[in-house]
């Protein structure tokens, strides 16, 4: 058995961490100091470092962790990101043997090109795609991969554990409201998250049935939400069209 624990870093990162009272992995160490301070706290070993992207706030700890412990670094190959040691695409395997926990990894681009996703039954590490209430920016790739990236998430059994990266969910749950005012399950959710927020706790992780209940980034489909966008002038109802609008008007939201 193991436990995983977010281990704040900067102003709205996590870096998880993964361990069984002995060993541990991180992911997306973002700074070597927080790591260094929790594993040291619990008496931890770090046997691996799990990247999901190539962006400094996910990878900027490595080259110091890795001075300390000398660990594979596992991730999609990338030159942006010169600590992977071994390679990860699309149907790889990784198992941690001493965590007797073995991942699926996932391409999931949209966010960047090179963004993977580790899935374990009833676990998933999705970085910067998918967050609680909400999803990563679109900085390459196209609309269609963020898209179809975010439904095959969202395919994932209803009680997988969803491990985003960044506490964005209260802000998330501002646009949400305003995309779907109705929804009563995200007006649950917006209670439960300013509780959680409000004694300094993660609202992390959430599930995929959560997620599908409330982020609107899945719920593309929902009249509520198409009703909205076509008050804000969109004209062009299908879902990748509804989906691109979302993500544009979140872009510039500004909740009051
Ligand atoms: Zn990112």
């Amino acid at each position: 058995m193991f436990n995983i624990v977010a281990i704040p870093a900067f102003q709205d990162n996590y870096i998880w961490a993964i361990h069984n009272g002995v060993h541990a992995t991180v992911v997306d160490p973002g700074e070597a100091s927080s790591v260094l301070a929790f594993l040291d706290a619990h008496g931890l070993q770090l046997d691996a470092i799990l990247c999901t992207h190539r962006h400094a706030d996910h990878i900027g700890g490595i080259a110091e962790l890795c001075a300390v412990y000398n660990v594979p670094v596992y991730g999609r190959c990338h030159p942006g990101n010169p600590y992977v040691s071994h390679r990860l695409t699309e149907g790889s395997h990784l198992t941690l043997t001493t965590l007797d926990l073995t991942f699926d990894i996932l391409e999931i681009p949209g966010h960047v090109e090179d963004h993977i996703a580790y899935l374990a039954p009833d676990m998933l590490f999705c970085g910067d795609t998918l967050f609680g209430a909400g999803c990563g920016r679109n900085f390459e790739g196209t609309m269609v991969q963020l898209h179809r990236s975010l439904q095959r998430l969202a395919s994932l059994p209803d009680t997988t554990r969803v491990y985003c990266a960044h506490e964005y969910t209260a802000a998330n749950i501002r646009f949400a409201l305003a995309c779907e005012p109705g929804n009563r399950k995200l007006i649950q959710r917006e209670l439960a998250v300013q509780k959680l927020r409000a004694a300094n706790l993660p609202t992390l992780p959430s599930t995929i049935a959560l997620e599908k209940a409330t982020n609107p980034f899945l719920r593309a489909t929902q009249p509520e939400i198409i009703q909205t966008l076509q008050q804000r002038g969109l004209s062009d109802t299908g879902e990748l069209s509804v989906f691109t609008a979302l993500r544009r008007w979140k872009n510039n939201f500004v909740s009051t």
